[in-house]
């Protein structure tokens, strides 16, 4: 049995790296070495819980996990906190680092340093977290040790000796990797103050009601203390607490340096935030929280069923809970009616929201094309943001108007410098200078830095430079601030009416170019009906394009020569149910799926 109260045996750590470089696949392997899991219950990627995680093949959640592990005679308590990759979702990496002392940085042996590596990097070393570098996949055939070991030794100015190699996969060096851990990662520190704990995490369970999950950073906490949120006031109860191994396993107490989960029997949701703290009933001041992060991307949701607007509260509410970095607010729309205007940190993060709630709360959605946000001053001097291209007021009473730029990093092979030039100028990227990874090898790889309107990054940048770099390309983006720009608001009309949906700003020199296609792409999506149907692409009135939908009668009962009653009945209300998935402008029926798919070239 371990002592809990000895501090000297905790270690809690994150592995961060970028992604698919096998962080998820190397904590399978600690959860393996230390007896966490079972042999028959090891699944690849075991902590990528979530059907969205496993599908895709990506870590969406961070996801806490204790392990034990003995080692010199001595029994340690291994906290392990498994992150995402993505840019997207950066926030569930910086919280995390914040849970613990140390990380281990993976560099998959074939990849080298990639955009994300040096992204999680820095913030690691911004939380003074004890790095631990990590080359993983020696397996692999294409592994180049010599030049990653080079690489990551130029970034972090370790030695040669610090870095351990491993495969994950194969399980080569997991025992390493784990006394390594001991060895480095300090054990929290000592303190004997009341109860202080940080929410780094949080869900919604049917029976539990709020599930935090928290570190404990002073004292320790037992079932039926009354406890409280710091910043909100609001005291509560410990119904249960415990720790994840990886499910979720009862303890009596927690104790000061442990990772564990706290719940608190409330159904309210809102009570509950990340980043507050949960403390004893005389402490004062919260532990230092989380920066807010602010969304990059905006975008409307609708229900397609406008009855069910309150679900689709209910949905955002629990999905906050456990997606700190959502943000939301009501909206309402002539077209479309009552809705919520949602901020993201990307459009992953948009689509990954949608099927979430899709799949946990079961909501058909009619989602606006994604949008930053603008900064717009009015003729009477009067400054306005706005989050959708709707907003903006007509163009004879603006003076002027600026939209966010970002900091973007390019890595990739030195080879595809130009090619990657000449993309970035089609993205109005502004080129700044150029960094080598490593000194003194063949073939070094670049690190490209530019600035550009982060409006035309969201979108399918990522794809095309995966594109003409053969995949060998990773970047980086972060938000520097808004700059003056001229740019206008394209509209589609179909059969006459403005869809608000498809709305959208562009740069003044390419909205003719742009609305062209979107009426030409637009026509392959909505589907014929028993009219003609036509789409324009417009500015401020102008007519720039059009193409006509030609008319087609799709008549289910045809077949049926009179016969059948009930049959046809039957069939009837089956298309009756299949229109439901559409959404009515005018007369005409636009399936759901268009909106989303308008945005993707
Ligand atoms: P994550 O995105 O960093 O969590 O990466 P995953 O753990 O999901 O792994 C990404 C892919 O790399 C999966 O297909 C893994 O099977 C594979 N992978 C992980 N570690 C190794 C390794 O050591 N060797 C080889 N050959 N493949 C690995
Ligand atoms: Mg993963």
């Amino acid at each position: 049995m371990v002592n809990r109260e000895k501090l000297e045996h905790i270690r809690n750590f994150c592995i961060i790296a970028h992604i698919d470089h096998g962080k998820s696949t190397l904590a399978d392997r600690l959860l393996e070495f230390t007896g966490t899991v079972e042999k028959r219950e090891m699944k690849e990627q075991l902590l990528d819980q979530m059907d969205l995680e496993r599908e895709r093949g990506i870590t969406i959640k961070l996801q806490p996990v204790t392990m034990s592990y003995r080692h010199d005679n001595e029994e340690y308590i291994i906290n392990l906190i498994d992150t995402p990759g993505h840019v997207d979702f950066t926030y569930e990496v910086s919280r995390s680092l914040a849970a613990c002392e140390g990380a281990l940085l993976l560099v998959d042996a074939s990849q080298g340093i990639q955009a994300q590596t040096l992204a999680n990097l820095y913030m690691a070393l911004e939380h003074e977290l004890e790095i631990i570098p990590i080359i993983n996949k020696i397996d692999l055939p294409n592994a180049n040790l010599k030049k990653v070991t080079r690489e990551i030794i130029d970034t972090l100015g370790c030695s040669e000796d610090d870095i351990l190699k491993v495969s994950a996969k194969k399980g080569i060096g997991i025992k390493d990797v784990l006394t390594t851990i001991i060895k480095k990662v300090p054990s929290p520190k000592v303190n004997q103050d009341d109860f202080k704990s940080l929410i780094f995490d949080s869900f919604y369970d049917e029976y539990k009601g709020v599930v935090a999950d928290v570190r404990i950073y002073s004292g320790q906490v037992k079932v039926g203390d009354k406890v409280k949120f710091v910043s909100s006031g609001n005291n509560i109860e410990v119904l249960e607490l415990g720790v994840y191994r990886p499910k979720m396993e009862s303890r009596l107490e927690l104790f000061n340096g442990e990772v564990g989960y706290i719940v608190t029997g409330n159904k309210d949701v809102s009570q509950c935030r990340v980043g507050d703290t949960i403390a004893g009933m005389n402490v004062v001041d919260a532990l230092p929280g989380y920066k807010e992060i602010k969304p990059s991307v905006y975008a409307s949701f609708y229900p397609v069923d406008a009855s069910e607007y309150m679900e689709l509260k209910d949905g955002l509410d629990k999905l906050k809970l456990n997606d700190a970095s959502l943000f939301y607010e009501p909206e309402s729309s002539k077209a479309l009616g009552r809705g919520f205007r949602l901020g993201f940190l990307g459009l992953l993060h948009l689509e990954i929201v949608q099927e979430r709630l899709k799949r946990e709360y079961n909501l058909d959605l009619i989602i606006t094309t994604p949008s930053v946000s603008y900064k717009v001053l009015l003729k009477d001097n009067e400054q306005i943001t706005i989050y959708t291209p709707s907003e903006l007021p007509d163009r004879s009473l603006i003076q002027q108007m600026s939209e966010p730029w970002a900091k973007v990093d390019v890595i990739m092979p030195a080879d595809y410098i130009g090619g990657v030039m000449d993309l970035m100028q089609k993205y109005r990227g502004v080129y700044k200078n150029t960094e080598y990874i490593s000194s003194g090898v063949e073939n070094s790889r670049v690190i490209l830095h530019y600035e550009a309107p982060l409006a035309s990054l969201i979108i399918d940048f990522y794809d095309n430079l995966k594109s003409i770099t053969s995949g060998y390309a990773s970047m980086n983006y972060e938000i520097i601030g808004f700059q003056v720009s001229d740019l206008l608001r394209l509209d589609i009309l179909v059969a006459g009416d403005i869809v608000e949906a498809f709305s959208r700003i562009v740069p003044a020199d390419v909205a003719f170019k742009e609305g062209r296609a979107m009426v030409k792409r637009l026509k392959d999506i909505i589907p014929r009906q028993n009219f003609k149907i036509t789409l324009q692409a417009a500015i401020g009135g102008k007519i720039l394009a059009r193409e006509d939908v030609s008319a087609f009668r799709k008549d289910v009962t045809e077949k049926l020569y009179g016969g059948d009653v009930t049959r046809k009945r039957k069939l009837l209300e089956k298309q009756k149910k299949g229109k439901k998935k559409m959404r009515e402008v005018g007369n005409v029926e636009i399936p759901q799926e268009a909106f989303l798919k308008m945005l993707k070239k």
